[in-house]
């Protein structure tokens, strides 16, 4: 058996971005990947800009004379451009105003009193007092958002603020999933007996949704070898995943493993977890004429188990990282937490668990009753998975790796 990083490393060395690049506008551009990186053309703040409401003044003026009254000699409110400040007078001044040339201070408004057309200036400020220098933020020809960065809204925000319309992103990476087993019913369809609802494919769908692929769903395909077959064969075309779910444990009846050994390449995996532990990887050959000199002349493929904890989170742990790789992103480990744990869990795996668990109010952690890898509900009640350790039982009040759902699914 692998152990899970071992698996890990081996499906992530596989993996590089894919080719397609395209120039999309900003507005456009939420969770796609930056193909280049975004250099700023200018600076930000663009000038020297007043934080507050008050009066812009010399400071020299202020030491000189000591004299705090002072002729009020423009106002400035935001977006217009100010005249250079006469020497001996205060420029009434708004925040986000550009400072005029010659200030060097501002003064906040709750500290001075104005009568008629002069001010008394009542606080003896420092140089550069509620003053944002230009290019305190950003300075033109900096790199603000590396090649490589999924835009969050922040992201082009900040990309919107230095001007940029249009962003360089990789195109999406396309997806195509299928789902094996006789047993598989669609919610809307009454339900035979022996049978189950498919709900792996709202599951694993969404997972690919949230990380901004391009789906194609094929939905179920009958466990026919020649039907499977065909399936990976059209797949291969235009995809850059082929995504299955059911027929990979050992001495399994389904015939997805033959089928994909028929038309590329697979290594079948038992990984040292629960839930999860068989894997498969490899790759479905495309038809000849697709594979011009831009395109791969193959696919890649992974199934991955029916068990539907089973395929949460060897897709949370598996294919999410190896498809933010394709998606021309550098990081995709997942930040854990150290948290402790508020339970004990006498009985330990060989294998590394990935427990569903909670966060509750102390801060601590509670653990779903039912860590069965069919069980569904944990996976609504639970917050994150702990990842626990083979051979390791828990003590309550111990520390243990608490991976939260926010840093896996997206
Ligand atoms: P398998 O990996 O095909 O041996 O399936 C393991 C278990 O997962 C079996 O109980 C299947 O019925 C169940 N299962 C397989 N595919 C799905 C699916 N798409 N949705 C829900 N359960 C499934
Ligand atoms: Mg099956």
């Amino acid at each position: 058996m692998l152990s899970t990083a071992e698996a890990l490393a081996t499906l992530l060395s596989a993996a590089s971005p894919i080719t397609g690049t395209e120039s999309i506008p900003t507005l456009d551009a939420l969770n796609r990947v930056l193909s280049a990186a975004v250099i700023s053309p200018l600076d930000v703040p663009p000038m020297n800009t007043s934080s507050m409401d008050g009066y812009a003044i010399r400071t020299a003026d202020l030491a000189a004379k000591g004299n705090r009254r002072l002729p009020v000699s423009q106002r400035i409110p935001a977006g217009h451009a100010p005249e250079p400040l006469k020497p001996g007078t205060a420029a009434r001044i708004f925040t986000g105003a550009t400072v005029p040339p010659g200030a060097d201070a501002i003064v906040m408004q709750e500290q001075t009193e104005a009568a008629g057309n002069e001010v008394t200036i009542l606080h003896s400020p420092a140089p550069g007092e509620w003053i944002t220098a230009q290019g305190a933020d950003i300075r033109s020809g900096s790199i603000i958002l590396p090649a490589g960065t999924r835009l969050t809204p922040q992201a082009l925000g900040l990309a919107a603020s230095v001007g940029c319309a249009e962003l360089q992103v990789y195109r999406r990476v396309k997806v195509a999933v299928f789902f094996t087993g006789d047993e598989l019913t669609m919610p809307g369809e009454p339900l035979k007996p022996g049978a189950i609802y498919n709900s792996n494919r709202f599951t694993l769908r969404g997972l690919l949704e949230k990380l901004g692929c391009d789906v194609t769903d094929y939905g179920i395909v009958p466990d026919k070898l020649d039907a499977t077959r065909a399936t990976l064969r059209e797949a291969a075309q235009a995809h850059d995943l082929i995504l299955t779910c059911g027929g990979v444990s050992v001495g399994e009846e389904d015939h997805v493993k033959p089928a994909v050994e028929a038309e590329g390449r697979l290594s079948m995996w038992q990984i040292a977890m629960k839930p999860g532990k068989p894997l498969a990887f490899g790759a479905v050959r495309r038809a000849a004429h697709q594979a011009d000199a831009a395109a791969s002349a193959e696919t890649f493929f992974i199934g991955l188990p029916g068990n539907p904890v089973s395929s949460f989170a060897t897709f949370l742990l598996f294919v999410r990282p190896f498809v933010l790789l394709l998606a021309g992103m550098q990081t995709v480990t997942p930040r854990a937490l150290s948290l402790r744990a508020d339970f004990t869990q006498n009985k330990a795996d060989r294998r590394n668990e990935f427990l569903r668990a909670r966060l509750n109010a102390a801060g601590g952690l509670d653990l779903f009753p039912n860590q069965s890898s069919a069980v569904l509900t944990s996976t609504v009640w639970g917050d994150g998975l702990i990842d626990n350790p083979p051979n390791h039982a828990i003590s309550v009040g111990e520390t243990v790796r608490f991976i939260p759902f926010s840093e896996l699914l997206n």
